[in-house]
């Protein structure tokens, strides 16, 4: 299909983006990977007066790690991510995580404020930004403000921003060198959008686990936490019956959809064996 008609700017200055946003007031949209708005704009679900190019924002495209985490500017690709040797400690869970975006052409694209920005439920990013407590920051006309992944994420395709404001920057909290993690997701095809799945980490002290956070994705109306499923493996050694008893809290923790690709019980029952094997692939990389 082809896109409805639009104006088009590439400014070269973040101020400048911001500016055209404040004057153009909810009529027009910022485009980066062009992955998610482009096929909007074909099927008329969004019709924006202007496109705000960020192209030229270099400042945006910068990966930064340093004592307190990852910094991952607004117009990181999911290539980019991919190609950084240094995430592959520095912060592992995020790299496993978009090796399931999509497909290559797209993570060629993709971009990490574009996804945290369009909010799709069964995203990675938004999944990983919940379970690591990452921060976001803004800039509209009024400034500079950061916000946390819990608050920023609102709903399906709705978040925090006002119109006029532009996700800079993604910081992802120091990541332990002993930390274990597990990483699963379940979609028909492999870079299909997840019917569900799961993002786990937590620190062992005395052999067993502590600061557990899990997060899940494609379940709902966003990404979340599960608090009751992160207590039942705070404070237990993990062993075969703990992975199994977490996943039955996440399973029973959940509150589905039903759409087109599966009912509600069908997801409840995938988001408990996502967590399960979750757990046992943390445990079984601390063993190895
Ligand atoms: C076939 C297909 C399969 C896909 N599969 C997956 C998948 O499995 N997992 C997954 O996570 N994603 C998937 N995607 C989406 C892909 O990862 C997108 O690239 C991503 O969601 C949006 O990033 P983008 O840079 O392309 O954003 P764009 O498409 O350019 O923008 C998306 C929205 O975000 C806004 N926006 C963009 N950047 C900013 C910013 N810095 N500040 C404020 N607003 C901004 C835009 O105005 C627009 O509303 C898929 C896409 C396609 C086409």
């Amino acid at each position: 299909m082809k896109l409805p008609p639009f104006e088009y700017a590439c400014p070269a200055s973040l101020d400048e983006a911001v500016a055209l946003l404040a004057v153009h007031k909810g009529e027009a949209k910022v485009l980066a990977g062009g992955q998610s708005l482009m096929p909007m704009m074909a099927f008329r679900i969004a019709q924006p007066a202007l496109l705000v190019d960020l192209r030229k924002l270099s400042g945006l495209k910068e990966i930064k790690i340093g004592p307190d985490g990852v910094r991952l500017g607004a117009l990181v690709r999911w290539r980019d991510i991919l190609d950084d040797q240094r995430l592959a400690t520095a912060h592992p869970l995020l790299r496993e995580a978009v090796s399931h975006v999509a497909h290559y052409q797209i993570r060629n694209r993709g971009t990490v404020g574009g996804s945290l920005a369009h909010a799709d439920p069964a995203s990675e990013m938004p999944g990983i930004a919940q379970t690591c407590d990452a921060e976001i920051s803004v800039m509209g006309v009024a400034g500079v403000r950061v916000i946390k992944a819990k608050d920023f994420l609102q709903g399906a395709l709705t978040t925090a921003l006002t119109a006029d404001e532009i996700i800079t920057e993604v910081h992802l909290p120091a990541w332990p060198a002993q930390r274990r993690w597990g990483f699963q997701e379940f979609a028909r095809r492999r870079g299909d959008f997840a019917m569900a799945g799961v993002a786990l980490h937590y620190d062992e002290a005395g052999g067993k686990a502590g600061n557990a956070r899990i997060g899940v994705f494609g379940v709902g109306d966003r990404a979340h936490r599960l608090a009751k499923a992160e207590a039942a493996l705070n404070g237990k050694i993990v062993d075969e019956a703990l992975c199994v008893a977490v996943g039955e809290a996440a399973s029973a923790e959940v509150d589905p959809q039903e759409d087109i690709h599966a009912s509600a019980a069908y997801r409840r029952a995938l988001t408990g064996t996502m967590a399960e094997r979750a757990l046992r692939a943390a445990a079984a990389r601390a063993e190895a």
